[in-house]
């Protein structure tokens, strides 16, 4: 494979784009760096490149993408709104609709608003949290992503009883010191977290199932626990629900661990491939937001009428009966050739898989945190990943991310993508 095109591409895009992406994880520094492949075109669970290579999809856009590229349903709905007119500034009834969609689907949720990003979206229930209880500090877990505002780009400190410390340049000490960083999965450091800062704690904010150090699901009982102490402690429950809603199930994975929180943030697939977010939750909780309450929040983009009908397109597509089954019954079937390959060529990994998403860590350990997740083989991994790439399987840059199904994927490109396995796993025991 060439990728010549590519390359010539990514040249130029550093003279005019910082690091030449719009996004760090695109530059492939996950995997030991080298030029990233510019596609051109993607249909189904396909891509082009811009050296027209082809390649099977496994990246999904970092998840949004659950029905396939250009599912005809949804981009006949962004074409008809695009003729439109594809922002007003004033409500539409599509806001309406879609926000019974979701709390249909969500029932935790008595009020939502729309935003525009993940980020936007976690970021916010922070605040209205603060707003709510009165306090400042929050506790979250490590390894899980919520975006890329200050209060989550922290880091943990020495243990569960020390605040965090900045993870980004330009985080200030003070926003750190708000902020408490427990192990996933960790009960008793959750415990002494609220044990010494419990008081404070405004919100305790969680990826229900993980989805940013690969798929990690939490322990029996770990979340039940978790909102039990928070609640008792007069903290706010929030489930980040960015990745996870309509990934697993129509709704959210808040009705699969059985555990409803106080809020929840959204993001990606509910955009249908657009840009979005939402926030909701409780009504007297929400009740905190303007122009109700004294939360504020607005948006110039908030409920675009392109986005909104994006939603409520993806969001009829996966209400069709069978659509979790098969990415359950694809997930299997790629999970199991997966681990055949690795037997045939004696290569250690460890899967985490739920239904049309997993992740494969290089090593033998289980992983169900993120100290866990660290110590996977990173090296191996950028190795495999480029092997697979250029085999035509495109594949999230990182050892973190998950491979993720769509409905557009076929028996045919699994059994192929397995094959690729097999290819590069030989390749890797030599
Ligand atoms: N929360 C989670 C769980 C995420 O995975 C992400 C993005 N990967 C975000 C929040 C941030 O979303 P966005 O990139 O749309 O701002």
């Amino acid at each position: 494979m060439q990728f010549t095109q590519s390359e010539a591409l990514h040249k130029e895009a550093q003279k005019h784009i910082v690091g030449g992406v719009n996004s760090p994880s695109r530059a492939y520094k996950g995997v030991g760096g080298g030029s990233p492949v510019y596609m051109e075109k993607a249909e189904g669970a396909y891509f082009w490149d811009v050296d027209n290579n082809k390649y099977i999809d496994y990246l999904g856009a970092y998840g949004p993408i659950i029905t396939g590229h250009a599912h005809p349903h949804i981009t006949k709905a962004i074409i008809a709104a695009a003729e439109n007119g594809v922002l007003y500034g004033t409500p539409t009834k599509l806001e309406n609709i879609f926000a019974q969609k979701l709390k249909q689907a969500i029932p935790s949720m008595d009020k939502v608003r729309f935003v525009n990003s993940g980020t936007e979206a976690v970021m916010t229930t922070i605040r209205v949290a603060r707003a709510y209880t009165n306090r400042e500090k929050i506790i979250k877990f490590a390894g899980c992503y919520h975006g890329h505002f200050d209060a989550v780009l922290v880091q943990a400190g020495s243990g569960p009883s020390t605040l965090g410390n900045p993870d980004s340049a330009g985080v200030t000490e003070a926003t750190a010191k708000e902020v408490i960083t427990v192990p996933f999965n960790d009960i008793d450091a959750y415990k002494e977290a609220l044990y010494h800062w419990g008081d404070q704690v405004a919100a305790v904010l969680i990826e229900p199932i993980v989805g940013n150090f690969g798929i990690v699901e939490p322990f029996e009982g770990f979340l039940q626990e978790v909102k039990n102490l928070a609640n008792k402690n007069g903290s706010l429950l929030i489930f980040d629900e960015v990745i996870t809603a309509f990934r697993f199930t129509y709704g959210s994975a808040q009705s699969l661990v059985g555990v409803e929180p106080d809020m929840t943030a959204l993001g990606k697939i509910i955009g249908g491939g657009l840009p979005i977010g939402a926030y909701g939750g409780k009504q007297e909780i929400m009740e905190q937001v303007a122009p109700l309450g004294p939360a504020y929040q607005a948006g110039t983009m908030a409920g675009n009428p392109a986005s909104m009908s994006s939603g409520i397109a993806c969001l009829e597509v996966l209400s069709e009966a069978g659509i979790y089954e098969k990415l359950d019954r694809l997930g299997a079937l790629l999970e199991e050739g997966i681990t055949a390959a690795a037997e045939q060529h004696n290569i250690s990994i460890t899967i985490n898989r739920l239904k049309g998403a997993l992740t494969v860590y290089f090593g033998n350990e289980k992983v169900t945190n993120y100290a866990q997740a660290e110590a996977t083989d990173g090296e191996k991994f950028g190795q495999f990943f480029k092997l697979m790439l250029k085999q035509g399987i495109n594949l999230a840059p990182s050892k973190y991310e998950a491979w993720f199904l769509t409905i557009a994927h076929t028996e045919e490109d699994i059994r192929h993508t397995i094959e690729c396995v097999n290819q590069a796993f030989e390749e890797m025991a030599k």
